[in-house]
């Protein structure tokens, strides 16, 4: 193929399966269907995760110690294993026409079959002296004839099941014919820029293509993340739903009735909320508040007012602990005002009963969890839907609760999340959402004092403290990450974020041995996800009334669980969490008035990570979350706010130039109306990101 500009988009079918292309069988389909490659698309849009230049490649006979390449055969190429550790090796020989070295990788079994005698390939790595001898230790290497000879570059893939460069780039060359076959896909875009970009994605001749492709695909990136919030807007402004009416004397009686004032930022929210729900389309609202800010006081007031105006009320939660410390709280608050609350999770006696009376109308306010889901559950009048910690749920879950409205009325719908959403990501994913920030914490909360101490100093440092809180009458959370020991400790924690080895990990179980042998006066208990769900409510709820001193858990106590007489909370091989996650549960902590701590437990051989030094330095979950994104890249973030499986492949959130073009484009293409399903494929590439960033 000609390495210029294609000529001609063509007729390639995108959505045809990868097992179209030439040389990928049955087999190969299969192993790339597993990780997510199914259509011609998806093969093509397979990126590559960085590139390597195997330009200068030096003669064998000239190699130095350092940073070298090298081209040759390799030869003589064998595995052994390495007695002491756990260690696989590789050797063999690289030979040139000028002479030959030793090369050898650790671990990389596949090595062994990824070469063929008389081919040539590129290494790259670092020639060294090891145990006497010099050789080359654990290079890149790729196909000579793959490496684009001007420029020397040579794209990496991420290995998947099994699948390495070697074999994707294989499947590329064969199916190098079709990229001119791509057809142009967005509008305001210069013909062939699509497939000329892929191309170059993914056969680099110089540097200054692949920036040029980078750009392009990113633009492509962003360009549909923003239209599908766009579209989500103009379809939820197309729904109709029941008005709910502010009635000032409820609300006023209301709030007088709270042993506390409302802080502004409380005021704010609920004043947005309540203006949105007046409105005869629904409510799509997300309240983003720090941990502790007293979300759930909004909520409430929201869903008195929805009462107040007739309409029923569901709040669902993501673990029945949590539906039953809201049901708890809410019910208490609001049945002075003869508002009837009711449970409904897995747990829930007589079940058929209670649907009953959801579906008659005698029920107000239905609180719970998955159970709420079901088809069975049916309101007479839902007008309000609250989701806490939404992220949690998929959005097959929230449609399904939408559609729980009557006569094809739509419910208003409020989010509520303690994970903030950087400002970055709210300008693209959630561009279009209405949002609302509870940036103030109620009044007399005293700040979390946080510490990172070395396993090794709790004795000295962390028992004493410990007694001494206990003796005032307050109350310590200690989160582990496995149930139980062992080398099938299971690991409990979402986010593995750090390396700790699960023989490393100490569990809850023997945790809770060991605390119990050092303070033999002390009530301690251990709480985990794996216990039954009426064990877990007596645990928890014993924890609440202060029967129990010492809670130790995995982190099923990280969303919303509110205990305010609780004062430490020490966090065990917090480096295996992720930054998100360890905000949340230090956020257990400090909702009452007294002073409290958290301690961030590491094994202490090495330099603590940049992500428990923020942590320590802050408390302020959106600079966190800021923080978060940048230590992670694009790519990741989605995953660390346990949205959904959208996977940025290569837009930078943090190019605003970019995303305000993106912005201003999508705002024109929407402005063509109908003429915008000419976009075939675009338009069905845009449903499928809809649905990732719709909240209802
Ligand atoms: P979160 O935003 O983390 O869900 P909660 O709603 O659980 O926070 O509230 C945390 C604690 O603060 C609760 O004990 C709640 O009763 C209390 N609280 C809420 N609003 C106020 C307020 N305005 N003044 C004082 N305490 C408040
Ligand atoms: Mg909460």
């Amino acid at each position: 193929m000609a390495q210029g500009t294609f000529q001609k988009g063509g007729d390639v079918i995108l959505t045809d399966s990868v097992e179209t292309l030439k040389g990928i069988g049955p087999k190969t389909a299969e192993i790339l269907k597993k990780v997510g490659i199914k259509t011609v698309r998806d093969f093509f849009y397979n990126l590559p995760r960085d590139y390597e230049n195997f330009q200068a490649a030096t003669s064998i006979s000239e190699v130095k110690p350092g940073k070298v390449v090298v081209k040759g055969k390799i030869e003589n190429l064998a595995s052994r294993r390495a007695r002491r550790r756990n260690l696989s090796i590789v050797e063999g020989t690289i030979k040139d026409d000028t002479g030959s070295i030793r090369v050898v990788w650790f671990n990389q079994t596949y090595r062994l079959r990824q070469f063929t005698p008389d081919k040539e390939y590129l290494f790259s790595g670092t020639f060294e002296l090891k145990n006497g001898r010099f050789q080359l230790t654990s290079p890149s290497s790729a196909l000579y004839s793959d490496v684009d000879l001007k420029s020397g570059l040579s794209p990496i893939y991420v290995a998947h099941g099994g699948l390495k460069t070697a074999d994707f780039r294989r499947f590329l060359n064969s199916a190098r014919d079709k990229f001119a076959e791509i057809p142009d896909l967005l509008p305001f875009v210069d013909p062939g820029v699509r497939r000329e970009s892929l191309f170059r994605a993914h056969f680099p001749d110089s540097n200054e293509s692949i920036k040029k492709a980078r750009e392009y695909l990113a633009y492509e990136e962003l360009f549909e993340l923003i239209l599908a919030a766009k579209m989500n807007r103009l379809e939820n402004e197309k729904l109709k739903s029941t008005p709910i009416h502010f009635d000032v004397q409820k609300i006023r009686d209301f709030v007088g009735s709270l042993p506390f004032k409302l802080t502004n930022a409380q005021r704010r929210a609920t004043w947005e909320i309540f203006q949105d729900m007046e409105k005869g389309q629904p409510m799509n609202r997300l309240l983003q508040g720090d941990v502790g800010s007293g979300k759930t006081m909004v909520a409430a007031l929201a869903a008195y007012e929805a009462f107040a105006s007739g309409e029923q009320v569901a709040l669902l939660a993501p673990t029945a602990i949590l539906a039953t410390q809201h049901f708890e709280g809410i019910s208490k608050l609001l049945s002075k005002f003869g508002v009837k609350t009711a449970l409904l999770t897995g747990a829930t006696k007589k079940k058929t009963e209670l649907k009953k009376q959801i579906r008659s109308g005698e029920i107000n306010v239905v609180i719970g969890t998955h159970a709420l889901l079901t088809d069975d559950t049916e309101f007479l009048n839902l007008g309000l839907v609250i989701i806490d910690e939404q992220h949690r749920f998929g959005v097959e879950q929230r449609q399904k609760l939408a559609l729980k409205s009557p006569k094809g009325l739509a419910p208003h719908l409020l989010s509520m999340t303690a994970t903030p959403i950087p400002r970055s990501l709210q300008l693209t994913v959630f561009g279009d959402l209405d949002v609302s920030i509870l940036d103030e914490l109620p009044k007399g909360r005293q700040p979390i004092t946080t510490k990172i101490m070395p396993e090794v100093e709790i004795s000295d440092e962390l028992y004493p403290r410990i007694l001494d809180r206990v003796k005032a009458g307050e109350q310590v959370y200690w989160i582990c990450k496995a149930i139980d020991d062992g080398a099938n400790a299971r690991s409990t924690g979402s986010l593995s974020a750090g390396t700790s080895s699960a023989a490393d990990i100490t569990s809850v179980k023997s945790r809770t041995k060991r605390l119990k042998e050092i303070f033999p006066k002390l009530k301690i208990e251990f709480l985990h996800g794996k216990m039954k769900p009426a064990e877990k409510d007596e645990i928890m709820e014993k924890f609440s009334g202060g029967k129990i001193d010492i809670l130790v858990s995995t982190t099923v106590v990280e969303v919303g669980v509110d205990v305010p007489n609780a004062t430490v909370i020490v966090i065990e091989n917090a480096e295996g969490y992720g930054l998100a996650q360890l905000h949340q549960l230090r956020g257990r902590v400090g909702r009452g008035t007294a002073k409290s701590d958290c301690f961030l437990l590491t094994s202490g051989d090495t330099t603590p990570s940049r992500r428990l030094r923020e942590l320590e330095k802050s408390s302020d979950g959106f600079y966190l979350a800021e923080v978060d994104l940048k230590l992670r890249g694009p790519g990741e973030i989605y995953g660390a706010l346990q949205h959904g499986a959208l996977d940025l492949r290569i837009a930078s959130l943090s190019d605003t130039k970019l995303i305000a073009r993106a912005r201003k484009d999508a705002d024109i293409f929407l402005s063509l109306g109908d003429k915008m399903l000419q976009y075939e494929e675009l338009m069905m590439g845009i449903s499928k990101y809809q649905q990732l960033t719709t909240l209802n």
